[in-house]
């Protein structure tokens, strides 16, 4: 059971923002800056650590493509994708933050 894979599914509604046959972005739930869109691929992939690098250059044109929807491409934005249990991932299927819509800080981690 994946929450990300249900919302692909449709049976957990999301709010979506760009979507093609391999990937989809819809807004996080709980925002932590302006603009914040969680982007994944269809497939279940538990994380980056087993996305095969010819789907992640697929993913990094889809990823640019809604940068670029949402108005943020030129400004600039932040990704960030949490790995395994040191890096904070809570849900097991790959996915990547975009946060933007304003001047991000860079804060202290540890
Ligand atoms: P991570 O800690 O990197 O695994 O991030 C998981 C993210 O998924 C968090 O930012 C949550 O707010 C977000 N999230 C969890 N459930 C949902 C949901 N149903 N719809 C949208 N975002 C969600």
């Amino acid at each position: 059971m994946c929450i990300f894979c249900d919302i692909i599914a449709g049976k957990i509604p999301s709010t979506k923002v760009n979507e093609n046959d391999d990937f989809l972005a819809f807004e996080d739930i709980n925002k932590i800056a302006p603009i914040h869109v969680l982007i994944i691929p269809k497939e279940h992939i538990p994380s980056f650590n087993e996305m095969p690098a010819q789907k992640m250059a697929q993913m990094s044109e889809f990823i640019k493509e809604t940068a670029q929807k949402l108005g943020v491409f030129e400004d600039g934005y932040r990704l960030i994708t949490n790995i395994n249990d040191n890096g904070g991932q809570e849900v097991k299927h790959l996915h990547f933050h975009l946060v933007g819509g304003a001047k991000l800080k860079w804060p202290k981690l540890v």
